[in-house]
């Protein structure tokens, strides 16, 4: 019996949606594990648009985001504004384009970077997937120039991860569109970020004032807009409907689990959210709720670890953690990555430990 679809893995529709006055909601394709559109939020005011998160690079979205904006009333040299709300490039692909285009000030938190020495985890892609020469294989590549390489980096730049599986990539075809628009420059597709913010900074927008809400976990550059008068909230991948963001054990973090949990806590304890805007599926009304049954879910993860390590009886590496914890058609390099993030947040907290085998693969004992 096939599966219902979730909201998230959803195709992207072609209809505007006003979600809350002034504010309109466009979905634009992606396709990804999981994933089958993320939304751009418009919210409109006298001089044009501010728009957050606009979708992948390429020239599929930057139509959509175009015939979406004339459905009311713009074209995309109405935008000047563009928020990120992540370093992910289905989230940051369009803003390039808008600052070329329209002269849009790019805001994103100062720590946004988009690398694989960069502030975060790149499940979805890397940077040598935006690179025009070709990376795969064993191709020797520059040495890394770790600015505080932190353990988890181990090994990163050679296309490993530290535990020896295979670096979390997006389908070859993706990959291959994107090194032709790398082709161009990388900097085509990764944003400057003209105006960077942090936690507790205002933006002003439509006359309402949005505070950043710095929420680190999903990646390290992650931040939410809270709107109090309104009790809006634009959530980007942190808190999503019913799916977990990818949590990842390759990040600037050690502990990137500890991170996201801290963040979602902070999101929690916010007051009248009258309405979540997330990144990807419908918005939603209860924060709070949604934001512990995320943590919930991680924990129960958490005590599935500590069981299946009884079950095994000696030190494991992550790929056979990975494959207890998640079903087969989810087995792959995201899976794995996510794991690790588990084991980690155990090792650290004192609850498992690592060693080595012979070839230097990671062990844990939970
Ligand atoms: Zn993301
Ligand atoms: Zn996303």
């Amino acid at each position: 019996m096939p599966m219902a679809k979730r909201q998230e893995q959803e195709e992207a529709r072609t209809e505007v949606s006003e979600v809350a006055p002034g504010v309109m909601r466009m979905e634009l394709p992606i396709h990804m594990p999981g994933l089958g559109h993320v939304n751009c939020y418009a919210i409109i005011d006298k001089d044009g648009a501010a728009v957050v998160d606009p979708g992948l690079p390429g020239p599929g979205t930057w139509r959509a985001l175009g015939e979406r904006l004339g459905q009311i009333g713009m074209t995309t040299k109405n935008v000047h504004t563009v928020i990120v709300t992540h370093s992910h490039p289905d989230h940051f692909g369009g803003a390039s384009r808008f600052a070329k285009e329209s002269g849009a000030k790019v805001v994103a938190h100062r720590t946004f970077r988009f690398g694989p020495m960069g502030s975060d985890d790149h499940a979805e892609v890397s940077a040598d997937d935006l690179a025009a020469e070709e990376p795969d294989s064993d191709h020797p590549e520059a040495p890394p120039e770790p600015k505080s390489p932190t353990e988890s980096m181990r090994d990163f730049s050679k296309g490993k991860t530290p535990w020896g599986g295979e670096r979390p990539r997006p389908p070859l075809k993706t990959r291959l569109k994107w090194r032709m628009m790398g082709a161009l420059g990388r900097s085509s597709i990764v944003p400057e970020v003209t105006h960077p913010v942090e936690h507790g900074d205002v933006l002003v927008l439509a006359n309402r004032e949005w505070f950043v809400v710095h929420t680190p976990g999903h990646t390290g550059d992650h931040f939410c807009l809270h709107d109090p008068d309104t009790g809006l909230f634009l959530a980007g991948d942190h808190v999503l409907p019913t799916i977990t963001p990818h949590i990842s054990g390759i990040s600037s973090s050690p502990d990137p689990l500890s991170s996201f949990f801290y963040s979602l806590d902070r999101v929690a304890e916010i007051r009248d959210v009258q309405t979540v805007l997330p990144a990807h599926g419908h918005p939603f009304d209860d924060l709070k709720a949604r934001s512990e049954a995320i943590k919930r879910h991680h924990h129960e993860r958490l005590d599935q670890v500590i069981s299946i390590s009884r079950e095994i009886g000696r030190p494991a590496d992550v790929q056979s953690f990975m494959q207890q914890l998640f079903k087969p058609r989810s087995w792959g390099a995201m899976a794995e990555s996510e794991t690790y993030a588990h084991l980690e947040h155990l090792r650290i907290a004192g609850n498992a430990e690592r060693s080595n085998d012979a070839e230097g693969t990671y062990l844990y004992l939970a």
